[in-house]
């Protein structure tokens, strides 16, 4: 069995999309408060490791990248999503794939799912999504200022 080739989880590519199916149903079911944060974060964070599958091209790297920068350095509110998704609207990154690589590390950190797979209540949910996504935000540590920049111009900041 190969490890999955984008994060490194031990049980191969199927097994880990398996697990994080799994993960965002628990925590939709459980729904407490803010669990949509947490949910919205996992994604973001899956994307970026699985950057290949589910990036590829600036709109989702300005999404997903973006996303993560959102929620860790900005508290992750609803509107900066939003805004996110108004800045690639407004942009030609739909129709533009790299290269240049923008990039894209080899390296996604050393948390993947499956440190997410035992925590079967929110604290715990919600701990370890935000030590996973500091982890993988770590990894596209070359990446922070363009991922800023991006949160910047969303928000219309100056
Ligand atoms: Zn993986």
């Amino acid at each position: 069995m190969n490890p999955c080739p984008r994060c490194g989880f031990t049980g191969g590519r199927t097994a880990c999309q398996d697990l994080f199916n799994d993960i965002t149903l628990r925590v939709r079911a459980m729904a407490w408060t803010d669990s949509m944060k947490t949910w919205r974060l996992m994604h973001d964070v899956y994307d970026i490791q699985h950057e290949e599958d589910f990036c590829g091209r600036y709109r989702g790297l300005v999404m997903h990248l973006g996303g993560v920068c959102w929620a860790l350095e900005h508290g992750g509110a609803e509107p900066g999503y939003r805004a996110l998704q108004k800045l690639i609207e407004r942009n030609l990154w739909d129709h533009e794939p790299y290269p240049p690589s923008p990039g894209i590390p080899a390296s996604r950190g050393s948390i993947t799912i499956a440190a997410l797979k035992d925590a079967e209540t929110p604290e715990l949910l919600t701990v370890r999504v935000d030590k996973w996504a500091r982890s993988t935000w770590q990894a596209y540590a070359a990446l922070q200022p363009m991922a800023r920049q991006w949160v910047k111009q969303a928000m219309g900041w100056k």
